[in-house]
């Protein structure tokens, strides 16, 4: 944290509204120094301090994507057909991204990520955890440099100017006890001595580039106990805390399978046997027995729920409203990138437990005596950006010493015409078809304006010139 240096010292912004956790302020001033960092976020502007900028509408912090596979964007909109041969589900369409997998280059991810991350960007995310497993040519063959993919990966982050961080991710079988298949090997250290160094590779070209590095286990059907440790010993051996993540039960079968594996459900092994704490993310953790899900919320680790893609994988609903009243923590993620905005995956994880419950309003708390608490666009909101410890820091969006990434709401969008600070969030999230999103702030520079991307037309040529060639 860094002290709020003097009045006028850096650059002032002044809002019609500014939404904090404790209230929104109206006006609200920030004042932010010139690497980006916020130095203070204020009510008014203070004698002889002069706003460089002003604007109408609505600032809210922006939100983190705690889960993405960027190529996997190449891929949305390609799998929607029936299989003939069995019923569809998660492992019919991770043939089609296996496929895909197999063709990616390393200019091509450099071009795909770069329009996810842009999307991501126009859509209210300004930070993404890349969960990134595809390390080695096609065939498994190594690359020149040990980190070429994941540096395509800051780099396409650079051109787009999200906040990135690089969760390099130990894959090594293809389920408990067996051997990768051939369609795997580009994701597979079959050492984690060899993984390490990856991570050791990383460290500093990643913070040459601004990005933050963590570590991630595919699952425990993926990292065997063993290997699971060792990885975990390395990321301890990293100069800076990384921060941990990991798929779990996304479906039943894998649930299973575990189970007969290592003699308990993978929750339930995590908690026994690692120990679950605020430095860990949980992807998905769809199917929880009730002392999993207990034991999760009480862990302090993240569970990131990826509503549009769970949904479109048809893998089950999180058991939300029972975990969130028992205090657990979770983040929102756009991991196949279904959909690449905030307001479509709380959309969808709000509509999802509405159905499951046979109710509206679940997540309300009518306990908390704040009115703000009874809203449902307010409580995903600030729910969802608790999750942003999944990239190691506090919960606190625009406060001292945090980056400024900020999301601009256009005032006159047909979603917010007529709506004041107490319904903007219910109607930006929850209702109409266009997105309201006008301008966005990623680490005190605007990349969105106007509701589009400053690259755009740079950033998607590229993507449809690696779209055909993959698919051309
Ligand atoms: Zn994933």
């Amino acid at each position: 944290m860094s002290a709020p240096g003097p009045v006028g010292a850096g650059r002032t912004i002044r809002f019609q509204h500014l939404w904090t956790p404790a209230g929104w302020l109206s006006p609200g001033v920030l004042v932010l120094d010139a690497a980006g960092r916020v130095v203070s976020v204020g009510s008014r502007l203070e004698p002889g301090q002069v706003a460089q900028e002003s604007w109408r509408g609505y600032a809210v912090p922006g939100m983190p994507n705690t889960h993405s596979h960027a190529f996997q964007r190449a891929l949305a909109g390609r799998t929607e057909a029936g299989s003939p041969e069995s019923e569809d589900n998660l492992w019919t369409w991770r043939h089609a991204m296996y496929r895909l997998a197999g063709r990616i280059g390393p200019a091509h991810l450099e071009a795909i990520a770069a329009f996810a991350y842009m999307e991501m960007l126009e859509h209210g995310f300004t930070r993404v955890a890349e969960f990134h497993y595809l390390h080695h040519a096609p065939g498994g063959q190594r690359y020149a440099e040990r980190g070429e993919m994941s540096l395509r990966l800051a780099a396409a982050a650079g051109a787009s100017g999200i906040g990135l961080m690089v969760l390099p991710t130990l894959y090594a079988h293809a389920g408990i006890g067996l051997p990768p298949a051939e369609q795997q090997l580009r994701f597979v250290h079959r050492e984690v001595s060899e993984f390490a160094r990856l991570l050791q590779a990383l460290e500093q070209p990643l913070a040459q580039a601004g990005a933050q590095l963590g570590v991630a286990l595919h699952s425990l059907r993926a990292v065997a106990p063993a290997e699971l440790r060792e990885a975990l010993a390395a990321a301890a051996g990293l100069r800076r805390p990384a921060p941990l993540h990991i798929h779990v039960s996304e479906t039943r079968h894998e649930v299973a399978e575990v189970e007969a594996g290592l003699g308990a459900r993978p929750v339930q092994w995590l908690l026994d046997q690692v120990g679950l704490d605020h430095r860990w993310t949980l992807v998905h953790a769809t199917h929880l027995s009730e002392s999993e899900r207990r034991g999760l919320a009480a862990s302090g680790a993240v569970a990131s729920l990826c509503p549009m893609t769970e949904a479109m994988l048809g893998d089950g609903l999180f058991p939300l409203v029972a975990y969130q009243q028992e205090g657990g923590i979770w983040a929102i993620g756009t991991d196949s990138h279904y959909a690449s905005g905030v307001a479509a995956e709380l959309r969808m994880l709000e509509c999802g437990q509405r159905l499951a419950h046979a109710r509206r309003n679940v997540l309300a708390d009518p306990t908390a005596g704040d009115a703000r608490a009874l809203r449902s666009g307010e409580r995903l909101f600030a729910l969802a950006l608790a999750g942003s410890r999944s990239f190691g820091e506090s919960g606190a969006a625009l406060a001292p010493g945090h980056r400024a990434d900020l999301v601009l709401l256009d005032p006159d969008s047909p979603a917010l015409v007529g709506h004041d600070t107490t319904t903007a969030l219910d109607a930006w999230l929850l209702s109409g078809a266009a997105d309201a999103v006008q301008q966005v702030m990623s680490a005190g520079v605007w990349v969105v304006k106007d509701g589009r991307h400053v690259a755009r037309a740079s950033l998607t040529r590229a993507y449809a010139r690696a779209l055909h060639e993959l698919f051309g």
